[in-house]
């Protein structure tokens, strides 16, 4: 059925989607949804970081948690809903908790009306989660002490580069290698800067995002990193860990204290995540997460790689710019158990 949706001709996707949801007449938002969201808007309180962290039982059994972290920066598309559908079946199957996280450390992107959009999204696709959210821009102290670990480490240096000094330091390096993102890898411009001349140029108002050295990160790291991967199947496989093919990666930005791989790994260790469930797109970041988990001395989660629902150009749909949202969906008379049944949920 994830096929029907790769097939869909993004041009006329919201006729397309209309003609695969067998509409079944408009769906409102209940009375019950109304309610419970604004239950959300009276109990999201924060409460202490550790509030949240898992517990073994006196047996030892860890109760499995498992989180969906969208970004509050657009409206929630069907990968989304694909994403969200995967954690929560899977929390039922494994007798775990499933929480939700707002990852809105951009905050010139974040918006508040795209976060209130996420949860009635959420509720009408008819998902539960535990109280309060946590959301990351109420975090920012956490990812510091992380950050400052890193730096006494060594392992941390600042880069005053714009994207267009590395594309240009790069331009005349034939087959220079890009990174799982498609950016060139950082060639190092600021690495070997002075104690003085890095002075020097904060003191004049420049920005410096933080790089890690992954040279010297590699050096640390306590021999072979991997992790159990068990897709969207029952039995885990072992992965090699490939951090270098990120290079000296940003982990934090010039406009943002972290970044979202440094946030992503503070939180998942705080908040007790124990498998990471989330499409195959982040496949190779979790190289990355797992090298900081390491140096951080963060317990490893399992990790859950499923399909990324794509539009016919292979492009993910939450990043397509025709693919139809959830809510437009919804004011088309498609019904939320229609999109779970199309999902196959
Ligand atoms: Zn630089």
């Amino acid at each position: 059925m994830i096929e029907r949706f790769r097939m869909m001709g993004h041009a006329d996707a919201a006729a397309s989607s209309r003609a695969i949801f067998q509409a079944r007449g408009p769906s409102l938002l209940s009375i019950t949804c109304v309610d419970r969201l604004m239950l959300w808007g009276m109990t999201h309180e924060q409460t202490p970081f550790s509030a949240q962290a898992n517990q073994a039982d006196p047996a030892g059994h860890v109760q499995p948690v498992l989180r969906f972290a969208p970004s509050p920066n657009g409206f929630l598309h069907l990968g989304h809903a694909y994403s969200a559908l995967f954690n929560d079946r899977l929390a039922r199957e494994l007798g775990g908790r499933l929480i939700l996280r707002i990852e809105d450390i951009d905050l010139q992107r974040s918006r508040p009306e795209f976060e209130a959009a996420i949860f009635e999204d959420l509720v009408w696709l008819g998902l539960e989660w535990e109280m309060p959210v946590r959301r990351q821009s109420q975090h920012f102290a956490d990812y510091e002490l992380a950050r400052e670990k890193l730096e006494e480490a060594g392992l941390l240096y600042p880069c005053f580069c714009t994207r267009g000094d590395i594309a240009s330091a790069v331009a005349s390096l034939p087959d220079w290698p890009l990174d799982p993102d498609g950016a060139p890898l950082y060639p190092g411009t600021c690495k070997h800067l002075s104690v003085e001349e890095r002075a020097r140029r904060v003191d004049s108002g420049l920005h410096a995002a933080l790089r890690l050295d992954m040279g010297a990160a590699l050096a640390r790291a306590a021999g072979r990193i991997g992790w159990s991967e068990y897709g969207e199947g029952p039995e885990p496989r072992d992965v090699t860990a490939e951090p270098a093919l990120w290079g000296d990666v940003v982990l934090a930005r010039k406009d943002v204290p972290t970044s979202y791989h440094l946030s992503v790994v503070v939180d998942d260790a705080g908040q007790g995540v124990t498998d990471v469930a989330r499409g195959m797109d982040l496949f190779n970041a979790t190289s990355l997460h797992r090298l900081l988990q390491d140096l951080l001395d963060l317990p490893a989660p399992n990790y859950r790689h499923h399909e990324v629902i794509a539009d016919d150009e292979g492009r993910k749909l939450a990043k397509s710019q025709r693919s139809p949202a959830l809510r437009d969906l919804r004011a088309q008379g498609i019904s939320a158990s229609d999109v779970r049944k199309q999902l196959g949920f």
